[in-house]
């Protein structure tokens, strides 16, 4: 096992300071390590995300090379050549586990914001008090942005949040966590082979959820009541100026239609389950659109003093010497089995089912691809 920093690296170093875990303890579990400790409901801190992984690599007694960068990745004879900075390896098989998130996604026009504005992305953000005094632009509304957005507002900034589409979710719905919900009623099983446009449910947006200790509900109504002013998707910059897409009424509605269905097929699941000990079943204001949302803003005038990219993040695969990728920078692949014999993928959205995105997911899915994997290994090289 090769990794170019620390066991759990992306969790130390590419993760804001307040982040806790969106997933319970309960679900946070990986092979053999399904205690969820004294608050199975809670959320984890980084530092106890980091102390998780390190118990589970000593546990499983994985063969961790830490501080080897992979370089290159090159089909040979029989096989591959993996050029390391710590050298030369061959070998039948290659498992690429180096995750989705390697870099943010930041859009060509962030080049034509003027310098007078600081921009940060969640790879250099640790805190608002690293950021100017003055108003911020948080651009995204998904996971990232919903809470970056509420926390540099709480620090007296005022934040103007830039929505495109977005997936809305109550943090607990009839009592429950709404990922118990998601878990119980077979959601997060279901397989990629079952998807109906797979290509668009792996490019789906992170649920707009935070993991606090008072398991807040964190939407676009619980933002607006704090004073952060909504405006549409950012487009693009002309002249200085940043111009934002109307139609946010519309995204608003998709959204919470598509949370009505979801919390319906939970409904429907409960009562054909007989499930008892949950309370009633509710349904949420729907989302309030702003009177009249700024189409442009001036951001040369002062107002937005920092820019903070909460617009995605994209795998990396500059190391990779086999033409597997595709023109997004995508890994083609068929649940984790890529077209090059021997390589293989684990760790991307939906891999083999829609839990893949998550920790625990990575268990199902590795037995999968590992099976494969070993039958490759037992074939005649
Ligand atoms: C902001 C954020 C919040 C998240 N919150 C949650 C959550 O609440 N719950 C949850 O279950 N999941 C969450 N996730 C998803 C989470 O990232 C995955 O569940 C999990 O980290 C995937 O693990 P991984 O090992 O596949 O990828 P990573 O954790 O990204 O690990 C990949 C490793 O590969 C190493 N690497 C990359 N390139 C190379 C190279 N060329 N050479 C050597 N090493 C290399 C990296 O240093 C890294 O350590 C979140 C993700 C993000 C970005």
């Amino acid at each position: 096992m090769l990794e170019r920093g620390e066991v759990a690296n992306s969790w130390r170093h590419e993760r804001w300071d307040s982040l806790r875990l969106l997933t319970p303890n309960w679900q946070s579990r990986l092979p053999g390590q399904a205690d969820a400790g004294a608050d199975p409901d809670g959320y984890m801190t980084m530092g106890e995300v980091v102390a998780f992984i390190e118990r589970f690599a000593e546990v499983a007694r994985a063969p961790v090379r830490t501080g080897t960068t992979v370089t290159s990745v090159r089909t040979i004879d029989g096989g591959y050549r993996v050029t390391t900075s710590g050298g030369e390896i061959h070998s039948r098989a290659v498992v690429i586990a180096s995750g989705a998130c390697n870099r943010p996604t930041v859009p060509s026009f962030s080049a034509a914001v003027p310098a007078s504005v600081e921009q940060a992305t969640p790879f250099d953000y640790r805190g608002p008090a690293q950021l100017a005094d003055g108003g911020v632009l948080v651009v995204g509304a998904s996971a990232t942005g919903v809470q970056l957005a509420a926390e540099i507002q709480q620090s007296g900034r005022p934040v103007t949040l830039s929505v495109g589409e977005h997936v809305r979710l109550p943090r607990t719905y009839r009592g429950r966590d709404v990922l118990w919900w998601m878990d119980a009623s077979g959601v997060w099983d279901q397989r990629y082979d079952e998807v109906d446009d797979l290509d668009r449910a792996r490019g789906l947006p992170s649920p707009q959820l935070v993991g606090t200790p008072e398991r807040t509900t964190l939407d676009l109504n619980a933002l607006t009541a704090t004073g952060v002013e909504l405006v549409g998707r950012w487009a693009t910059v002309r002249d200085g100026r940043a111009l934002f897409s109307g139609g946010l009424r519309n995204l608003f509605s998709l959204a919470d239609l598509k949370l009505a269905r979801l919390l319906d097929t939970f409904d429907e699941w409960a009562q054909e389950q007989g499930i008892a000990d949950v309370e009633a079943p509710e349904r949420y204001a729907p989302t309030q659109a702003p009177r009249s949302s700024q189409l442009q803003l001036d951001l040369g005038s002062g107002a937005i003093r920092t820019i903070v990219w909460a617009t995605g993040f994209r795998p990396d695969y500059g190391w990779l010497d086999v033409p597997m990728v595709d023109r997004k920078g995508r890994l083609r692949h068929d649940g984790g089995v890529l077209d090059s014999p021997g390589l293989y993928a684990l760790g991307l959205p939906l891999l083999r089912r829609r839990k893949s995105t998550f920790i625990h997911g990575i268990e199902d899915d590795a037995r999968d691809v590992i099976d494969h994997l070993a039958c490759y290994l037992a074939s005649p090289g």
